[in-house]
């Protein structure tokens, strides 16, 4: 048998008028999820319908949750629209209502197929009362019951019960396309999400300094990557060493401007692998106020080094609100292992907090580090990690 889910979608979108491309990037995005089995992805009156083997209804089911653009799925029955069929099915999903411990209901009923004989109340109000005959137990609560039995007469009939919320949001892409600053921190990866679920697909950009970080700092960072590849279908990641960047500024820079300085050249990095891939936006973790470097001065001048548009979806989110977000997108117990970031080589005691602007951004450039970020961006190495129901685990042998 096959399963059946009926997907509830981004419906303020529909009401702009790009509701074409809307839905053909979402049924597109949803094939491609699933390309490793059968689908398929149908579309009417504004619903959409996949089915799948039943043996894949784990796969369906994980893609569902995860892909921006969907707001909710439920799994449904399709029957002849003929009543007979139709309350067997609703009794069977009735039965299941009350195996999970539900002890009120009630019937929703909607009938777009205007020549099916009974009106939406009839069909309704008859099969609540054929669920009380054979379920005792149960009783009708129209205000607030715990659990819903739906009923759609369409060129087919579906029954359903309460569904599962998605992520909601854009479908990727209808935003665009941005480039992630990905630190192995608990803000970036939730800055990512943030914006795929605003529909911008992403490339991520990780800056090592081997050898003081280690090979396990990196694997976590493509392990966040993938996390965030469960959302986005696929993330391509970029590794670029700032090894001799950052030498460079301990050596020439003063200690409280070592770690501005950094940004900025991380950013002029951004700007040039941005330009490179065709990407219209960076997209960074930072909260206003969060660390030193996070004052809105700092930001000006960082921002300064490129001539994209920065996104910075945290910026005015509180860390805890950060970490909830961590949590449910499965990135939080990734992000806390104890690694070091590329800031080991230096942390001064006292970093600027505002930037003079003209000042900085001349001793900035007297410093000559645009040569040494170029290099390190040439020689930076990209790795495709693909779309998988398989998710990393902190602690897990890979
Ligand atoms: P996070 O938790 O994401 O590391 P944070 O609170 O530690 O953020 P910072 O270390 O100041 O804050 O970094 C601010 C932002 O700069 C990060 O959210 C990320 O977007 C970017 N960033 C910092 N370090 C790196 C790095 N090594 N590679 C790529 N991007 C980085
Ligand atoms: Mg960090």
């Amino acid at each position: 048998m096959d399963a059946l889910y009926l997907i509830k979608i981004g419906e303020i979108r529909l009401k702009e008028g790009n509701r074409t491309e809307f839905e053909q990037r979402l049924k597109h995005d949803l094939k491609r999820r699933l390309s490793s089995i059968h689908s398929e992805v149908r579309h009417r009156d504004g619903r959409y319908y996949l089915t799948v083997a039943e043996e894949h209804a784990g796969l369906a089911e994980f893609v569902l949750a995860r892909t921006p653009g969907v707001n909710g799925w439920a799994r449904a029955v399709m029957t002849s629209k003929d009543i007979d069929a139709v309350r067997a099915a609703v009794l069977e999903a009735a039965a299941a209502v009350v195996a999970r411990g539900a002890a009120t209901f009630k019937v929703e009923a909607r009938r777009s197929d205007k020549s099916f004989p009974l009106s939406s109340y009839e069909i309704a109000s008859g099969l609540g009362a054929d669920i009380l005959e054979r379920f005792p137990s149960l009783r009708v609560d129209v205000r607030a019951p715990e659990a819903t039995l739906y009923v759609e007469i369409r060129e087919k009939a579906y029954v359903y019960t309460d569904g599962y919320p998605g992520v909601r949001g854009l479908p990727i892409g209808s935003g665009g396309r941005g480039l992630l600053l990905l630190s192995g921190g608990i803000d970036s990866p939730v800055a990512g999400y943030r914006m795929l679920c605003r529909g911008l697909s992403l490339e991520s950009l990780y800056f090592h300094a081997y050898p003081y970080t280690s090979r396990e700092a990196w694997e976590k960072v493509r392990d966040l990557a993938a996390t965030l590849a469960s959302f986005s279908g696929g993330m391509t990641l970029h590794t670029a060493s700032f090894t001799d960047v950052q030498l460079r500024i301990k050596k020439d820079a003063p200690a409280e401007k070592t770690t501005l300085y950094l940004r900025a050249c991380m950013m002029i990095a951004a700007d040039m692998v941005a330009k490179a891939r065709g990407l219209n936006a960076i997209v960074s973790g930072e909260s206003l106020g969060q660390v030193a470097s996070q004052t809105a001065e700092n930001m000006r001048f960082t921002g300064s080094f490129t001539d994209h548009a920065i996104l910075r979806p945290l910026v005015g989110t509180d860390k805890e609100d950060t970490i909830r977000t961590a949590r449910a997108i499965g990135s939080y117990e990734l992000s806390i292992l104890p690694y070091e970031d590329c800031c080991v080589l230096f942390s001064p005691k006292h970093p600027i907090l505002k930037a003079d602007f003209a000042a900085e951004r001349e001793a900035f450039e007297a410093l000559g580090l645009r040569e040494a970020v170029a290099e390190s961006v040439a020689t930076m190495e990209t790795l495709e990690v693909p779309f998988s129901p398989e998710l990393p685990r902190a602690g897990a042998a890979r």
